[in-house]
């Protein structure tokens, strides 16, 4: 791919990072874990020692409002849905990737000579930073 003098730096990197992002056709909020847990019946197996827990239940929290919300999910609903929980996660390492090479971007950017945008620095004393060797 030609280098452009009019591309930003690390452009390669972050149009490969947006490619990744325009994938993702859907995000689920909250966290799934499989839970066992203990009933309210007397002398149930889960009271035991040791206990025999039920479960184990797929449990889906997020918060909404600010308010926790449970819900179980079914094995097949777990199946159906479990792509849009990876992509949430999928989708936070990607956005923090696209920071780190905008923020190499804007450093090579800036050390290349970029035109500083504080119009009242007279330009004959315009500072340029140059690339240490
Ligand atoms: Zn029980």
């Amino acid at each position: 791919m030609p280098d452009r003098e009019t591309h930003m730096p690390w452009e390669a990197t972050r149009r490969a990072l947006a490619g990744e992002l325009a994938e993702i056709d859907g995000v689920l909020p909250g966290s799934v874990v499989l839970r066992q847990m203990r009933c309210g019946k007397p002398g149930c197996a889960c009271k035991h020692d040791p206990p025999s827990l039920h479960g184990p239940y797929i449990q889906w929290t997020r918060t909404v409002d600010g308010k926790t919300v449970t819900r179980y999910l079914s094995d097949d609903q777990l199946t159906r849905y479990q792509g849009w929980f990876d992509n949430a996660r999928r989708l936070k390492e990607i956005v923090a990737k696209l920071e780190i090479a905008s923020l190499h971007a804007v450093e090579q950017y800036e050390a290349a000579g970029a035109p500083a945008d504080d119009s009242s620095t007279p330009s004959g004393s315009r500072r340029r930073h140059q690339p240490r060797q």
